[in-house]
């Protein structure tokens, strides 16, 4: 994408004299609150064990220095794939996963729903109040409708207010990149995480995948004697720098071979063009089973997990029930709009630490406590 063929702004802005319009769209987002706020939201491990654990921030960090390389190896547009990274997880609830599943349950015994990336889109055009003459950070085209496409597609029947985002067509490669490389990030760095832990048992990941095993004993046979976590990072770099290499090349071959020789050939592709090659799918699935079985749903992890969305549950069933519970500028809102619906804005956009002091403040106690 050409930030010149832009489909432009919801409100027209003069351009800016040194960035250009994907440029100044990344800068919007680095300087939005809920950008900050992902600092204090889980990525999969919670501080109480380490300092050293990917947060959401630093995992969004991880998936934009992937994405910028692989953007700049197959000539795509730097700008707009570094803003559709650091974007990508914009949306995401307090406790991951399992925060959004809890509140898409919650939503739906409303007859609703909640899904990190409409939550995203929320945020950029209603809820972040920057501008003296509109509401949102006014992004591009591009940049919304990655913000939708970037890891799943819509249909305009089941989604009417997403019409607009040329639902029927795909999203530009810079779009299509963002889930690969989120999974690749996150997949290599939950394993480094997990080993940090303590919960990795090396000998298990090795035997259930087989391709990290391989890379592993090539650096052992090549570094006898050296520190096994040096082994161990440096197998996990070679495992994330191949499938990052996948993925380049595996995009690269299928564009030449649909002959799209513009964004819009990319549109109108039949599916999506960007992804990898079988053998990498595969090899990304394995380290993808050996977290789920393994990892995931560690004691450890779900223990902190169950608690903690306990809570959530708790405030959104105490905040639904009771009018003038909420901030003023909620309660305001409530005044207009489904209660329920504000209920899971406002729980949406907390950090954990103040969903779990919010918590505190109504049911005291100490069941939710995270020691820092
Ligand atoms: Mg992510």
């Amino acid at each position: 994408m050409r930030a010149e063929e832009s489909r432009g702004r919801r409100y027209p802005e003069p351009p800016h004299p040194y960035r250009s319009a994907y440029a100044r769209d990344r800068d919007r987002i680095i300087h939005s609150r809920a950008f900050r706020r992902l600092e204090a939201k889980t990525q999969v491990f919670t501080t109480r064990y380490s300092d050293h654990f990917r947060n959401r921030l630093t995992h969004t960090l991880e998936v934009a220095q992937i994405a910028r390389t692989v953007a700049s190896a197959l000539g795509l547009n730097t700008e707009l794939a570094e803003a559709l990274a650091l974007v990508h997880d914009i949306g995401h609830p307090p406790f991951g996963h399992a925060g959004e599943r809890k509140l898409d349950e919650l939503m739906r015994a409303q007859g609703g729903s909640f899904n990190h990336n409409l939550h995203a889109l929320r945020i950029v055009e209603q809820f972040e109040q920057r501008y003296l003459d509109f509401l949102g950070l006014n992004l591009t085209f591009e940049v919304r409708e990655g913000i939708i496409k970037h890891s799943r597609d819509y249909s305009a029947a089941q989604f009417p207010q997403l019409a607009e985002y040329l639902l029927d067509l795909r999203p530009p490669l810079e779009a299509q990149l963002i889930d690969w490389v989120d999974e690749i990030a996150y997949n290599t760095a939950d394993i480094d995480d997990a080993l940090e832990a303590g919960l990795l048992d090396l000998a298990v990941l090795r035997k259930e995948v087989s391709f990290f095993d391989e890379v592993y004993a090539q650096v052992d046979s090549t570094h006898r004697g050296a520190r096994a976590k040096l082994i161990f990072n440096e197998a996990l770099k070679r495992v994330l720098d191949a499938l990052a290499t996948d993925l380049i090349e595996t995009t690269g071959q299928r564009v030449l071979s649909w002959g799209a020789s513009s964004a819009d050939g990319i549109r109108r592709a039949p599916k999506r063009l960007a992804g990898f090659s079988d053998a990498a799918a595969a090899q990304n699935r394995e380290l993808k089973r050996f977290l789920f079985a393994n990892i995931y749903n560690h004691p450890a992890i779900t223990e902190d997990r169950d608690r903690s969305v306990k809570c959530l549950e708790e405030l959104f069933i105490y905040y639904s029930g009771r009018p003038g519970s909420m901030p003023a500028s909620y309660e305001e809102l409530a005044l207009r709009e489904v209660r329920h619906v504000v209920v899971c804005d406002y729980i949406a956009g907390m950090t954990d630490q103040f969903l779990l002091r919010r918590h505190h403040d109504q049911f005291g106690g100490t069941i939710c406590e995270q020691s820092a």
